[in-house]
């Protein structure tokens, strides 16, 4: 059973005893952040709280939220960093910032003891979904400013594997190492996941060939929706599971575990609750809402409920693994930034990749096009799917799809099928809404 966890003693302990590590760093973490941080003081101040008002870990609802806009802003009037930076620049040992996928990037800092506690609960996330000694991981995570190839690279060397530090891209190379030196465990996104599967079929390389396991992917929704998780499954011949983290945050900060039901948050570090958008108060257990996570033992810029605009519910029962730690079931649930408002209607990608990934005669790449129609000024939105067969009927699949899509977004988008091939593959994360919508 040792062998089951990573800190066998951090993982499984009783929630009451969670409870009193996290309160004893949120203080310590409030207290930090009131003494070196304008930004957070200011905040503070405003909202009539002191570190000494917090008595519970429910407390931290009277908090302010942070969010990524605020961040911004307080980046543009302090540059570089902004106010929220509550380390002195002699701790300081990397830069992340954000992608920028959503506008200007956003810095974040790890202190050298932030790189130390990133590695180690990036090692327990790895080691929750199976990764051991002497497995060799091919990491496909970017590296570089983005986060999550370094905390992986870095837990690598904790867990004691070896590593090859591949990145995104390279697919002829990534399909090489799976046969020599025979790769056990691949990261990366899920969209780069299916495509070198996709060139794997194509070169007629068989999954039961190559000495890949396992394999764990995010940066992006994906491995979450079961369709998608077969297609990776079935394509490499592995167990693929569900990773998560955002810039701002972290990367890398809970996984699934072998059990497949939810995303395992690692409570001691992080405090990760769930927020109704309306109402701004925290939701009950198994609802779904807003997740707004606060650093517990982030030094360099520590987050006080970051507002993430990622969508989830919460378990805080035992899981039947035998970790205690909070999941959250079905993973990320929907990305308030990816929501597509259509004729009234909210849905998000993830939503269409569920429905095209259930037709066996579709690819997996697919586009959510969103031009104006020019007589009469509304918005149009366009499913772009890829078909296989050139010569099968067209009509009868449209209107298949059409009906399967009304079901699961509750409006019928237009449909176009190129052939197979015709959409650009990703190494990265996939860019799955093309907003062409004339704007004044
Ligand atoms: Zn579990």
């Amino acid at each position: 059973m040792e062998d089951e966890y990573f800190n066998p003693k951090t993982e499984t302990m009783e929630r009451e005893e969670l409870e009193k590590i996290q309160l004893e760093r949120l203080q310590w973490q409030l207290r930090r952040c009131l003494e070196n941080s304008d930004f957070y003081r200011n905040k503070f101040k405003k909202a009539g709280i002191i570190p000494e008002g917090i008595r519970s870990v429910e407390d931290v609802e009277h908090l302010p939220f942070v969010t990524k806009q605020e961040l911004r802003e307080e980046q543009i009037a302090f540059p570089p960093f902004g106010r929220y930076v509550v380390s002195p620049q002699r701790d300081w040992a990397e830069l992340h910032p954000s992608t920028g996928t959503t506008g200007v990037p956003v810095n974040t800092i790890w202190s050298h003891n932030d790189v130390k506690s990133i590695s180690s609960w990036t090692a327990r996330t790895m080691w929750q979904f199976g990764v051991r000694p002497g497995d060799i991981v091919q990491n496909g995570f970017s590296y570089g400013l983005w986060v999550a190839g370094m905390s992986t690279h870095y837990a690598c060397r904790e867990i004691g594997c070896f590593v090859i530090p591949i990145g995104a891209g390279l697919t002829e190379r990534q399909i090489d190492y799976f046969i020599n030196p025979g790769s056990t465990v691949l990261l990366g996104t899920p969209s780069f996941a299916l495509y070198i599967a996709e060139r794997m079929r194509e070169k007629d390389i068989s999954p039961e060939n190559i000495s890949l396991r396992l394999g764990c992917f995010g940066g992006e929704g994906g491995t979450e929706i079961l369709s998608t998780r077969r297609k990776i499954e079935k394509g490499l011949g592995i167990d693929a599971f569900d990773y998560y983290g955002l810039a701002e945050i972290g990367p890398t900060i809970s996984s699934e575990c072998k059990e497949k039901n939810g995303l395992h948050w690692c409570e001691d570090h992080l405090l990760v609750e769930v927020v109704d958008p309306e109402t701004k108060k925290r939701r009950e257990e198994g609802d779904i809402g807003v997740l707004v996570i606060t650093h517990l033992t982030k030094e360099a810029t520590p987050m006080i409920r970051y507002w993430t605009n990622d969508y989830a519910r919460l378990n805080l029962a035992r899981c039947s693994c035998g970790r205690t730690h909070a999941r959250s079931e079905g993973g990320i649930l929907g990305r308030a930034d990816d929501m597509v408002i259509y004729k009234g209607a909210k849905f998000y990608p993830v939503q269409v990749e569920k429905v095209v990934r259930n037709f066996k005669e579709l690819g997996d790449e697919f586009r959510i096009e969103l031009t104006t129609d020019e007589k009469r000024g509304t918005d149009l939105c366009t499913v772009v799917a890829e078909i296989f067969d050139q010569k099968m009927d067209r009509k009868m699949l449209e209107d298949k799809l059409k009906k399967s899509l009304k079901e699961e977004l509750l409006v019928t988008p237009a449909i176009r099928l190129e052939l197979f091939g015709t959409l650009e593959r990703t190494t990265f994360k996939a860019k799955r809404i093309e907003d062409r919508r004339r704007k004044e």
